[in-house]
């Protein structure tokens, strides 16, 4: 069977064909400004030249339907027809607390995502208007979401209530979520079998690190507290966003600078972090390319970064009783040598010991850590779509 994954953002859609037979890649792409002028598709089939379309699309589903006639084009398509895509999984960022797992989509479960709206205003509302797109276009095969709050769901109320009126979780459910919750599955599932151990038995700190960023704790084959809470802002420090503050700041900002709750929203989400603190980029390379020139607030973005990620090693491993692995993954975790080197200095007390000469690497699946390291320290690429693909795969089959 022929899997098409689909990641729909308010004017983006990214997607990937898998075949299931082998689970191996068989075009993928991104068709960005959806809906405003001047869209643009980047198609990229597997063994062939990449094309790139510039097409003013209005709407998602004038765009899906752009990308199913590019996946069965004659000349850079990947299949013959649509009838051999067999299912389409779609990422859907929050299922709230009604899903643990993914789910075959019928009524019931868009009106869960429509009732998310409130909670997740910016993520939700598109991915819900990508899969009605692709229902619309794919009526006769099954869509399925795969939700990034999933996997945090095992997550103990200890971990996941706020220290707030209890009426605020029943009549609001604020609570923490999680999010990258498809991500810290596939590497945390990836580093159990580099450990060669149960996944069951394995203690496992996972960092994913892009421009967002979270952590996740992992015991008995299940998260029990992740970073990120009720939205993507609460935790480590990201490219645009703040993370963990002391929440008086907001009032305190909101009277000082005169803003309005969407506007100290904004500030939080896209003006803080990294890009806030420097002054310089939200992208971690130009941070240090600033620090490396001497630019101090670049180095102090990142002193705070990293610091921010060993208070919540040191966290984790306090609730774990135990470490087996940490797992680095996303842009900065996959590719940051410096990043990972500062993260894991001084934590030999904890048993976490980095290898520097191993640690020279880039992008691949590797154990960095020395020899004598009581805790591996793994690098492992993310892929959050062939976790989407097999799931939707063993509920479609
Ligand atoms: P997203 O959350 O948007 O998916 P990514 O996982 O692609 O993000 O990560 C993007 C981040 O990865 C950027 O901040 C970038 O600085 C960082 N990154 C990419 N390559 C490198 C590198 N060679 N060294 C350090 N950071 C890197």
């Amino acid at each position: 069977m022929k899997v098409l994954v689909v990641n729909c953002g308010s004017s983006s859609i990214k997607y990937q064909l898998l075949d299931m037979t082998d689970e191996s890649v068989l075009a993928k792409g991104l068709l960005d400004r959806v809906g405003i002028p001047g869209t643009v598709l980047k198609h990229e089939p597997v063994g062939k030249d990449e094309v790139v379309i510039k097409k003013d699309l209005p709407d998602h589903t004038e765009g899906m339907k752009l990308v199913l006639e590019v996946l069965v084009h004659p000349e850079y398509g990947v299949i013959k027809s649509m009838d051999e895509i067999g299912a389409v999984g779609h990422r859907v960022v929050h299922g709230g607390e009604a899903f643990a797992y993914s789910v075959v989509i019928d009524d019931r479960v868009k009106q869960v995502i429509r009732e998310c709206f409130d909670i997740a205003p910016l993520h939700n509302p598109p991915n819900l208007m990508g899969i009605e797109a692709c229902q619309a276009l794919m009526p006769n095969i099954k869509h399925v979401a795969v939700f990034d709050t999933a996997f945090h769901q095992t997550m103990p109320a200890k971990n996941y209530m706020y220290a707030l009126p209890y009426e605020l979780y029943e009549k609001y459910k604020v609570r923490r979520y999680g999010f990258h919750g498809t991500s810290h599955f596939y590497v945390s599932h990836r580093a159990a079998d580099l450990l060669g151990k149960p996944y069951e038995q394995c203690k496992i700190v996972t960092l994913h690190l892009g421009n967002g960023a979270s952590m996740a704790a992992i015991m008995d084959g299940k998260v029990i507290d992740t970073s990120m809470g009720f939205t993507p802002l609460e935790g480590l420090v990201m490219g645009t966003r703040c993370g963990d503050i002391d929440p008086a700041i907001v009032f305190f900002i909101m009277e000082k600078l005169n803003l309005s709750t969407s506007e100290v929203n904004n500030y939080l989400n896209k003006k803080s972090g990294m890009l806030g603190l420097s002054g310089v980029s939200n992208d971690l390379r130009d941070i240090q390319e600033a620090a490396a020139a001497g630019n101090e607030k670049a180095q102090l973005a990142l002193d705070v970064y990293y610091t921010r990620v060993k208070s919540y090693i040191g966290n984790y491993i306090a609730q774990l009783n135990g470490c087996d692995c940490l797992v680095f993954t996303a842009g900065v975790g996959e590719n940051g040598i410096d990043m990972r080197e500062n993260i894991c200095k001084n934590l030999d007390y904890l048993g976490i010991k980095l290898d520097p000469e191993k640690n020279k690497v880039r992008g691949k699946e590797v154990d960095v850590a020395a020899d004598d390291s009581k805790v591996r320290i793994f690098v492992i690429p993310t892929n959050e779509e062939l976790v989407i693909a097999r799931d939707t795969y063993q509920l479609a089959k």
